[in-house]
């Protein structure tokens, strides 16, 4: 597999093409971002953190029938993809109350909801990223009815491996967000899942464990994704 151009610098990944066009060279580089890339900061080892992190989880979906771009890892920080077109939502489900849910409906952060709430934003740095509903999605031609059913369906399914799995390593996982994009007619699960796009609270301290600490300036961001990684297992 060789590696091609550069066709994308995103905040925290580079994406470049390979020999075969199905296929991209994803890199996570070390970048942090936070408020729609207006706080910056360089956070040494993140990306090869994050990078393990995201192999490992995928992995876990893939052997719970869950569908990943992922093909293989390729390095400390490189992994290899199929090529999806992506849809530009952003699919949010919430097991605890936290972050914009807890600011725009006046909830404190922390409280358990009773079953998990699904939300669609739209991915616009430039419009902050807006909350969407089915029927935007629908009218303006992002995915179809079926489509949206089947991103809802999926991430929830994320959700009923991910709870678990990270209650078993005494990690409340608060809440998360994922991407899909089409492969040759199949919805598949694609960009990252890692502390940078999910909420992870330790279930007995309810220390924060994942890019809260970033945005927050609450000190040892990797420290404590490393931890993350040590307690479900991931080998750095
Ligand atoms: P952002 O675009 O939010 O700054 P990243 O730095 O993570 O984010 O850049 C990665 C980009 O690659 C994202 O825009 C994401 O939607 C896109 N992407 C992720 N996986 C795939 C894939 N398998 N195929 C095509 N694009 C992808
Ligand atoms: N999230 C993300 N990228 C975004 C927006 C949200 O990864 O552009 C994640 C975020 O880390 C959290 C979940 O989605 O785990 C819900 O985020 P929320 O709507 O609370 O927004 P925030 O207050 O984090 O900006």
């Amino acid at each position: 597999m060789e590696k091609r151009q550069e066709i994308y610098r995103g905040k925290a990944k580079t994406v470049y093409a390979t020999d075969d066009p199905d296929l991209l060279w994803l890199t996570f580089r070390n970048d942090a971002t936070a408020f729609d890339g207006e706080k910056k900061a360089q956070l040494d080892r993140k990306g090869e953190v994050n990078n393990k992190i995201n192999a490992f989880i995928m992995g876990k979906l893939e052997a719970a029938g869950i569908r990943t771009h992922l093909v293989r890892r390729l390095s400390d920080t490189e992994s290899l993809v199929r090529k999806l077109t992506m849809i530009p939502v952003e699919c949010v489900v919430r097991n605890v109350v936290a972050g914009s849910m807890s600011k725009r409906l006046g909830i404190p952060e922390g409280k358990a909801l009773p079953t998990p709430v699904f939300e669609f934003f739209y991915k616009s740095d430039a419009l902050h990223d807006p909350m969407i509903n089915d029927a935007h999605i629908e009218v303006l031609g992002w995915a179809t009815k079926d489509e949206i059913a089947e991103m809802k369906a999926l991430t929830f399914r994320v959700n009923d491996v991910l709870t678990p799995l990270f209650a078993d390593a005494g990690i409340t996982l608060v809440d998360y967000k994922l991407e899909f994009g089409k492969y040759r007619g199949e919805m598949l699960l694609g960009d990252e899942f890692t502390p940078d796009g999910c909420r992870l609270w330790d279930s007995k301290t309810q220390e924060k464990m994942d890019k809260d600490r970033f945005r927050r300036d609450l000190g040892n961001v990797i420290e404590m994704y490393m931890e993350v990684a040590r307690r479900i297992g991931v080998v750095l």
